[in-house]
């Protein structure tokens, strides 16, 4: 799928309403529509970029940055000390629905391990 078509492509561009928590050049923050924790944030980076399999090189910098927000997040949410979680689903199996890159951050509950 392309930028055009894709949910997430349309949410940066405001053209789907989201509630925004964070954004700066390389990325958007916004509170997940079904959260499955207190604090579920989904971090996605402006480029379109399908999925993990997807990254390249000059990704790099982008892809860490995501994580160095997520972590910003997590503070700015409260979850840091009690702790939380940050995940990539790639492809069907992992349950990836959205196929722009996204990462999820989930907090503020127990979450269980190993995940379902
Ligand atoms: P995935 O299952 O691909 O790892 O995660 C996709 C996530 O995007 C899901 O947690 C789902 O609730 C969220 N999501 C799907 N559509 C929308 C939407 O239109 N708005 C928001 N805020 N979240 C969405
Ligand atoms: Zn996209």
């Amino acid at each position: 799928m392309s930028g055009e078509d894709c949910l997430f492509c349309r949410i940066i561009k405001g053209e789907i309403p989201s509630t925004k928590v964070y954004e700066d050049p390389l990325c958007y923050a916004f509170e997940d529509i079904n959260p499955q924790a207190p604090v579920h944030v989904q971090i996605i980076p402006r480029k379109h970029v399908a999925t993990l399999n997807d990254l390249v090189a000059e990704d790099e910098p982008m892809a860490g940055h995501l994580l160095t927000v997520a972590a910003a997040i997590a503070r700015d949410q409260g979850i840091a000390e009690s702790g939380y979680r940050t995940v990539f689903n790639c492809n069907s199996a992992a349950g990836q629905s959205v196929y722009h890159l996204h990462l999820h951050v989930l907090g503020g509950r127990s979450l269980g391990w190993p995940p379902g």
